[in-house]
């Protein structure tokens, strides 16, 4: 066989925002569907959650004690008691409460039902426990230690608009309303296919020259830390007639949302991704930043595709700056983007012109400074691993001095 040429270089060169937008064009936010509620933790509501019943659904005891009236019980003191007789025993679930009749106690636990004729309850510390006959040392004002019915949500109420992430409270109020299926929006299903003849599986021992693949699970599970779900392709060679047929067998079912490749796009002459799908709606171009310089973005037979570079840093990099947005849009999250704060550079350097560095760091919340991890290089994997966040160093800039402020996209949020 001749050898290849090496690849074009992409002339145009093109802004982070340029190819953030069409990156951002391949995908909008998802249909619905309905999740089982245990099911639902991290989606993201469709439509709203109605409240089937009011919360609390009955005036209901806040304590364990006695209900009373309040009136027969208004001069009890320590030294001097009022003792009434316990008339019924009220523990919770119980459906059939019986009436308080003036001049009685009832023994009630907490959530049961406040009696009708109560108008309080006396915690069972503020007596003497009795079982036939209570001693309270305390007087009640009217309504202490009853929970009103629907004082915290009425029947019929929006509990929870379209658009609310579910997290374990949101979960927890849906089921307290009656919800047993949530309407959320779907999870994306994302194609992870990692391209290179040196990559080998975990488990074989390198050869020279060969290297553990390492991009595919690290991009499967960002896939899933945003929310989508991740199908691993891992040892794709580069060979294009085999991506290509890995790649058409993996569309022609139409169960994938988004293809995500990393390697073979840059310059060298064995560049798979780039010679395999140019020309076949994918497009190849530079974009003004580091890590990440060459990127891919298109469309193969519908399916939108981001190739990513195949450097480990870069690839990360790449997927925080464009895919991780897309995929939370797609899942109707309201708040696509990472965190950002500004802190102060903990110690001086120097960046490279035209382009917009992504460096790596270790953010200081409480001094509000950020430390570099690593250096730029984009094969340090293992500094990117301590890394909390990355700063951003602008296009025209090219030295900061300790103490600059600078842009920090947190990424333990
Ligand atoms: P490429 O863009 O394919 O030339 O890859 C650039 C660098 O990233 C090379 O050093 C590759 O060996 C490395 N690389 C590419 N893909 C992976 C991967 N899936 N896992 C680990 N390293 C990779
Ligand atoms: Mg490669």
């Amino acid at each position: 066989m001749p050898t290849p040429p090496f690849a074009p270089t992409a002339r145009a060169t093109r802004s982070v925002e340029e190819h953030r937008a069409a990156v951002a064009d391949l995908l909008g936010p998802l249909p619905a569907e309905d999740v089982p509620i245990d099911r639902a933790q991290g989606r993201v509501l469709a439509e709203p959650v109605v409240a089937g019943v009011a919360l609390p659904p009955f005036d209901n005891s806040a304590m364990d004690g006695y209900a009373v009236r309040a009136a027969d019980v208004a001069t009890a003191t320590g030294d001097g008691p009022i003792t009434l007789p316990v008339a019924a025993d009220i523990p919770a679930g119980c459906t059939d409460v019986p009436r308080l009749e003036p001049g009685t106690a009832h023994r009630i636990m907490t959530g049961a039902p406040l009696p009708a004729g109560a108008d309080a309850v006396v915690q069972v510390e503020h007596t003497d426990g009795g079982t036939e006959r209570v001693r309270v040392f305390r007087a009640p004002a009217a309504g202490t230690s009853v929970r009103r019915a629907a004082e915290d949500v009425a029947a019929g109420a929006i509990v929870l608009p379209a658009g609310t992430v579910l997290g374990a409270a949101q979960i927890g109020v849906a089921a307290a309303v009656g919800t047993a299926t949530l309407s959320v929006r779907r999870r994306p299903t994302v194609l992870v296919l990692s391209t290179g003849s040196e990559l080998v599986a975990p488990g074989t021992p390198l050869r020279p020259g060969q290297i553990y693949e390492s991009n595919g699970p690290m991009l499967a599970a960002a896939v899933a830390d945003a929310g989508g779900v991740a199908a691993l392709l891992r040892f794709v060679p580069d060979d294009v007639a085999h991506l290509r047929r890995v790649l058409d067998e993996h569309l022609a079912d139409r169960a994938v949302d988004l293809v995500l490749t990393s390697g073979g796009i840059s310059a060298g002459a064995y560049e798979v991704v780039k010679e395999g799908l140019t020309g076949r709606g994918v497009e190849f171009v530079k974009v003004a930043m580091q890590p990440g310089g060459p990127q891919g973005v298109g469309r193969v037979d519908g399916v939108g595709v981001v190739a990513l570079p195949g450097n480990p840093v870069s690839s990360h990099v790449s997927f925080e700056v464009f895919v991780r947005p897309v995929l939370r849009t797609a899942l109707g999250h309201p708040h696509p983007e990472r965190p950002r704060v500004s802190a102060a550079l903990a110690a001086s350097l120097t960046s490279t012109p035209g382009r917009r560095q992504f460096r790596r760091g270790v953010l200081d919340a409480v001094a509000g400074t950020v430390r570099e991890v690593g250096g730029p290089p984009s094969h340090l994997l293992a500094a990117l691993a301590r890394a909390d966040c990355f700063f951003v160093v602008p296009e025209g800039v090219t030295e900061l001095a300790a103490g600059s402020p600078v842009e920090v996209w947190l990424l333990d949020t």
